[in-house]
């Protein structure tokens, strides 16, 4: 069946990027949010209604030849009656385990890839032995639905357990020793239909506050791109997955230590669109639709920072050789992601140096 119409659950900056890429695909992306107040919504149509919504989902599959998402935290339940309409890439079960930072550590581990040492905690006393065990500073978060930093707690010394189960202590937690790392780098990476799979090179990360501010790639070293290659199979084929997986690593006395994973496409793949043969959207969609996946080759040195909280001067910006430029179509709002720039450059110092002078220019707040 040739596969044209792609509904995607979530309509955020993600869902957006993936609705551009499909328009030369020849692909038509519909989207289900819960107000048309959402970046996607200005490129595409959009259904309105709660994102687990049984009878919005399923009006949804009903017009789409293949479900995906820019949210994945949709519970397994919801997407149930939806296979039989329709199918659904990635699956839930891998949707599942990447929704849970518990489930996703155990498979990882599963997997012989290294995790920061951690403990599941329920309970007060749970957290108690956990940083007795694993000891101090640890960062304490919820299992599930946290991002950018959201949903987390440093703790130094004892005296601030109470305190951190007041704050986090009615969701189901995991805490986590405070892992001391040179750099953060992630690894994007498709699998398609038929198995094949392709990996972008890695991007080295900078977040502050748990937020990404800026990516740069490729990240060249040899021997870790091989290893997290190696990690990223391992990932692909017991989860049978389909579609773009992003596993972000600790770098910890020159080796690899998984952080987590994302089921789609992710913020330190971006740079992917301007940088790559192809981007990371794209081949998203080629995978979930049953296409051959494009070439990951990267076409420069590449850059990409994120705009938080409020849009930089875009003139000045632009200003800038090799720079595009991404306005997401969103309100201001403190630390909201609201667009990102990409500088591309053929030279590895001139990149830097537009680097320093790109980040000049844009304040995060
Ligand atoms: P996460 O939501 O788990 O991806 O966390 C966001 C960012 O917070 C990471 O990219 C790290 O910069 C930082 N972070 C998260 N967990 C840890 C940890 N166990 N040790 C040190 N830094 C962490």
């Amino acid at each position: 069946m040739k596969v044209t119409r792609v509904g995607i659950v979530g309509a955020g900056q993600l869902g957006r990027m993936l609705a551009l890429a499909g328009y030369p695909l020849g692909l038509r992306c519909i989207f289900l949010d819960k107000s048309a107040d959402v970046p996607a919504a200005q490129v595409a149509s959009i259904l309105i209604g709660q994102l687990e919504d049984a009878s919005t989902l399923k009006q949804l599959a009903l017009q789409s030849d293949v479900i995906t998402f820019d949210w994945e935290n949709i519970s397994a339940a919801s997407l149930e009656p939806l296979a039989k309409i329709t199918a659904i890439r990635p699956s839930a079960a891998a949707l599942q385990v990447s929704q849970d930072r518990l489930l996703e550590k155990e498979l990882l581990k599963r997997l012989k890839i290294p995790v920061v040492a951690h403990a599941q905690v329920d309970s007060k006393e749970d957290l108690t032995r956990a940083v007795s065990d694993i000891g101090l500073p640890g960062i304490l978060k919820t299992r599930r639905l946290g991002y950018d930093g959201k949903g987390q707690r440093i703790i130094r010394n004892s005296s601030e357990i109470a305190d951190a189960w007041r704050e986090l202590g009615s969701q189901a937690l995991i805490y986590e020793k405070f892992q001391v790392f040179s750099r953060e780098v992630s690894l994007v990476a498709a699998r398609s239909l038929s198995g094949q799979q392709v990996f972008y090179p890695l991007a080295a990360n900078t977040h502050v506050d748990g937020i990404l501010r800026y990516s740069v790639a490729p990240y060249i070293n040899m021997a870790l791109a091989r290893v997290a290659k190696t990690y990223m199979k391992r990932v692909l084929s017991v989860l049978d997955y389909v579609g773009i997986l992003t596993i972000e690593f600790f770098i910890v006395k020159g080796k690899l230590v998984a952080n987590e994973m994302a089921p789609r496409v992710h913020n330190s793949g971006h740079w992917t669109i301007e940088g790559c043969v192809t981007s990371q959207f794209e081949n998203h969609l080629r995978a979930i639709c049953g296409l051959p996946l494009g070439s990951t080759r990267p076409l420069g040195f590449a850059a990409m920072v994120n705009f938080l909280g409020q849009m930089p001067d875009r003139k000045r910006l632009l200003a800038i050789e090799g720079l595009a430029f991404h306005d997401y179509g969103k309100s201001p709002k403190p630390w909201r992601k609201l667009g990102h720039c990409t500088i591309l450059s053929k030279n590895e110092h001139r990149l830097k140096q537009a680097l320093k002078d790109a980040l000049k220019l844009i304040e995060w707040k």
